[in-house]
Parts: structure tokens; sequence; C-alpha cells
């Protein structure tokens, strides 16, 4: 069973980049300027502090991501207020916040929400159609889980 989710033609999107992978994520905003112009734009603490001043923009900024950022956005994701991720984790450093790191790919899977780990994928979602359209997301339909029988045996 499914149910399906509008995601709007104005899109939140959320901006996290691990600290090697920040000079990354400025660049790739800095490009897509112009698209991301039609989104608001949320972000962990200092990935949005550098986003922020290179679009000249605001950006909506959560705590630090090993602070509780990652876990902010997390929230959101899981109350259907953030549409897209753009997370940029480095795979060559262990992270004091691995756990919150997992969590929130976990959740984008959960929801179905689109995710981008890398600039080549997050230039194919930018440049997709659905960034300029509604977006009707197929997401499962979690009601049989918690009407399930947890009675014990
Ligand atoms: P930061 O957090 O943008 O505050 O550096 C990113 C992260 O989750 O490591």
């Amino acid at each position: 069973m499914f149910i399906t989710k509008k995601l709007p033609q104005r899109k939140c999107i959320a901006l996290i980049a691990h600290d090697h992978k920040k000079e990354d994520m400025v660049q790739w905003a800095v490009h897509n300027k112009q698209m991301l112009a039609k989104h608001e734009l949320y972000a962990t603490g200092t990935t949005g502090k550098l986003v922020e001043e290179a679009l000249d923009r605001p950006v909506k900024k959560f705590l630090s991501g090993p602070l509780g950022g990652d876990q902010q956005i997390g929230s959101l994701i899981a109350t259907g207020d953030i549409d897209m991720v753009i997370f940029f984790w480095d795979p060559m450093e262990a992270q004091p916040h691995d756990t919150d790191v997992k969590a929130l790919l976990r959740l984008c899977a959960v929801w179905n929400i689109p995710m981008a780990c890398d600039r080549s994928t997050a230039d194919f979602i930018i440049t997709s159609p659905f960034m300029s359209e509604d977006y009707e997301a197929i997401i499962p339909d979690y009601s049989g889980y918690l009407k399930r029988n947890i009675a014990a045996e």
C-alpha cells in the first residue's frame, strides 16, 4: 500500500556538507544559484553560513551538524517539511556524529526524499524538470505498521 505526498513547486531543500566537502557545496550552490533562488534553503549551521555568504541570500540555519543540526533536519523530514536533501558527507573520514549521519540517510529512505550525496547526483537532481513543478512522491503507507499487533504472545 502506498500514499502520495506532494513536493511543491517551491521546494524546501536541506544542505549539509562535512568539513572537507564544504568547498564542494559552496561551488555547487554558486553554480546553481539561479535554480536555488526558486526554492527555500535550510542547512546545518556552518554549511548554512558559508552558503548564505556565497549566495548572498538567507538560509534557514540550524545547529552545527555534530551538535544536533543533522537531527533537527531529520525531524523536519519526518514531519514532511523538507522536500529534498543535498548531503555531501565525507567518505574518507570518520565523523564523531556518525550515528546522526546514518539516521539522516535512513529517514530520507523512509520518506522517499530525493537525496544527493555527491555533486553528480546533486547536478542530476537540480536539473530535473520536477524542480520547477509540483511532484507527487509515492511513499509507503505506514498505517499497517502503526496498527501492528504488539500483544505479548
Ligand atoms: P556543519 O554540519 O554544517 O555545521 O558543519 C555539517 C555536519 O553535519 O557535519
